[in-house]
This record gives structure tokens, sequence and C-alpha cells, in this order.
């Protein structure tokens, strides 16, 4: 299987960019506000909450950061008015972190702003480990003024432990997820198991030190431990959500979660960056083709 998505990568670019969209497609929510809005009532109707996200990152200028914040900004304003269950997620070098912390910290300020006047949340996903320390820095100083902000903490670093044990509390809010890019072998756990373990340990850390957890995972080894451990230790069903990607199969999962009284939430990506998201995430992680691979495979025969 490796061999075949490394050979995957290694043609993507050249395939027709329609093409790709279509293979892209099941992950990404459209391309303007109004596709992805509709996708977000859709989303609620069927009873999922959504963490929204405009497909984008290491923005080049300070205008450029700004309209993401502006964009943003926007959408906080969409949700109050349409009365959806929704929040944002953002990468914070697309709002200008590779620019200087000066502007980031000022379009995040703005962000903090309209989340607080719409009486909403703000999640700051993790990149990768040049960006790890910066980030829970400015989530500190942010939560000083807001604490309706979360971060996310990644299972496959070492230093995730630590991270949870000095920031967790009751008013933390965290995402735990297993983390997405390549990075120095030294730094990550490298055998499967040990990065579904830290995860499940990750998690009972934050929940025992009373946070709030975000388990984002589509592994259902991990839901299903969880979850029991959940239900053991009598923890409140206001105390955690499950999260997945858009796109990603469930099968029946998420609906028997969400029937038993859960909060399962969506992270809808959307926006015109869809193209160097999609071939950019292949390159970075080759186990993500062969899941597109298989989802082109069960779109063709029309499997469940
Ligand atoms: C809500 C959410 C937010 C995230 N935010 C971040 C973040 O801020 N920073 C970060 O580094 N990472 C983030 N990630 C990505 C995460 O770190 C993992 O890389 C990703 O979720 C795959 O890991 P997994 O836990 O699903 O386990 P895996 O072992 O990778 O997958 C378990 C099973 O799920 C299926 N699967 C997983 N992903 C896909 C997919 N894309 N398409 C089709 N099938 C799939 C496969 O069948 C696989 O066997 C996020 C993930 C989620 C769900």
């Amino acid at each position: 299987m490796k061999l075949i998505n490394n050979l995957i990568i290694q043609i993507i670019p050249f395939l027709p960019k329609f093409f790709v969209r279509i293979v892209a497609s099941p992950y990404i929510a459209g391309i303007s506000n109004n596709e992805m809005l509709k996708n977000v009532q859709k989303l609620n109707d069927k009873g999922y909450k959504v963490a929204i996200d405009i497909l984008g990152e290491h923005v080049e200028t300070e205008n450029e950061a700004s309209e993401v914040t502006n964009r943003y900004i926007s959408i906080y304003d969409e949700i109050t008015k349409r009365n959806l269950s929704a929040n944002i997620s953002i990468k914070l070098t697309h709002i200008g972190q590779d620019l200087g912390i000066h502007i980031v910290r000022n379009n995040l300020t703005r962000l903090i702003q309209a989340a607080e006047k719409n009486n909403n949340f703000l999640r700051l996903d993790m990149e990768n480990v040049p960006y790890t320390s910066e980030t829970i820095k400015l989530y500190k100083e942010m939560f000083e003024d807001y604490d309706q902000i979360g971060i996310v903490i990644q299972a496959y670093l070492h230093r995730s432990l630590d991270d949870i044990k000095s920031l967790s509390n009751e008013k933390f809010n965290v995402r735990i997820c297993k983390g997405i890019y390549v990075e120095d072998p030294e730094l990550v756990f490298n055998d499967y198991n040990d990065i579904r373990q830290n995860f499940i340990q990750l998690v009972k850390e934050a929940i025992n030190n009373g946070s709030y957890v975000g388990i984002a995972t589509h592994d259902e080894f991990l839901i299903d431990n969880l979850y029991a451990w959940l239900l053991q230790n009598n923890i409140p069903k206001d105390q955690f959500e499950f999260q997945v990607l858009h796109g990603v199969p469930m099968k029946k999962k998420l609906k028997k979660l969400m029937n038993e009284g859960n909060t399962v939430r969506v992270y809808l990506p959307f926006g015109d960056n869809w193209y160097d998201y999609s071939v950019r995430r292949l390159k970075e992680n080759p186990k993500m083709a062969g899941y597109i691979i298989k989802n082109l495979f069960l779109s063709i025969f029309r499997i469940k």
C-alpha cells in the first residue's frame, strides 16, 4: 500500500485539476461562504455541530492575513444571523504567524473580539512543531481576555503530555488528535500503537483535570476505548465531544453516538484554496492518498 500511496503522490501534480477536485470533494464543503453555510445547515439538521475552517495556511502578505481575518469575522456574524450551531477553527499561519508575532496577535485579537461579540468559540488548530510553542503562548495570552478559546494537542508528539499537564484546568478546552504533519522522528512516537496509547493518556489526563475534550479521531479503537472509559467513570456528557473530518466514512458510528446523547462535531473546511490544500496534504502524509483512493473506489462501486 505504501508503494501505491507514494506513486499517487508523484502523479497527483500532473493530474487534471477537475480530477483532483472529484477525488478531494468529499472532504471540502464548497468554495463560497454560501455553499459552506448551506452545508453547515444540512449538518445541523442531521444533529451535528460544526467547526468551520477556511482552507489555507502560510499567507505571504499582511493584506492577505487581514483579509482572511475579515472573512472569518463575517462568518461569525453569519453563524449568529442564521442561528447555526457552529464555531470556527483557524490555523495561525493563515492569519499571519509567519509574518511576525505582532501581525498574528493583532488578527487573533480581532477574531477573539468577534467571537465574544457573537458569544461563540474559537479553536486554534495545531500546525507543525516550529509553531507549537508560539501557538500555546498566543492561546494563553488570548485566554486572559476571553475563555471561549481552545487549542489542539497532538498525540504523536512526545511533549504533549507535559503540555496537557501544564495547560489543563476546568476552563481548558482541548481538541486531541493524532497529528497530521511529518515531523522529526526524534520528536514523535513513531509506532502506531504508541500514538494510540498516548492519545488515550492525554484524553484521560485532560478529563481528570476537569477540562473539556474534543476527541478528534476516526480510529474506532480509540473511540470505543475512550467512550467505554468515559461511561464507566460517569463523565458528564457536557465535558467531551467527538470530532471528525467532513467526508470521512464512519459507517453508523456517529449516529449511534448522537443517539446516546453525545455531541458530534464535523470539521468542515471550505474555500478556493482547496487544490493546494488537497495536494499539500497528500504530499505531507502519504496515508491520505490511500484514504482517497479507497473513497474513490467506494463511490465508483457505490459501496456504503
Ligand atoms: C476534527 C479534526 C481536527 C483535526 N485537527 C488537526 C490539527 O489541528 N492538527 C493536526 O496535526 N491534525 C489535525 N487533525 C488530523 C489528525 O491529526 C489525524 O491526522 C487524522 O484525523 C487521521 O488520524 P485518525 O485519528 O483518524 O487515525 P488513523 O489511524 O489515521 O485513521 C483511522 C481510520 O480512519 C480512516 N481515516 C482517517 N482519516 C481519513 C481520511 N482523511 N479520509 C478517509 N478515511 C480516513 C481510515 O480508514 C483509518 O483506518 C484533525 C482531525 C480531526 C478529525
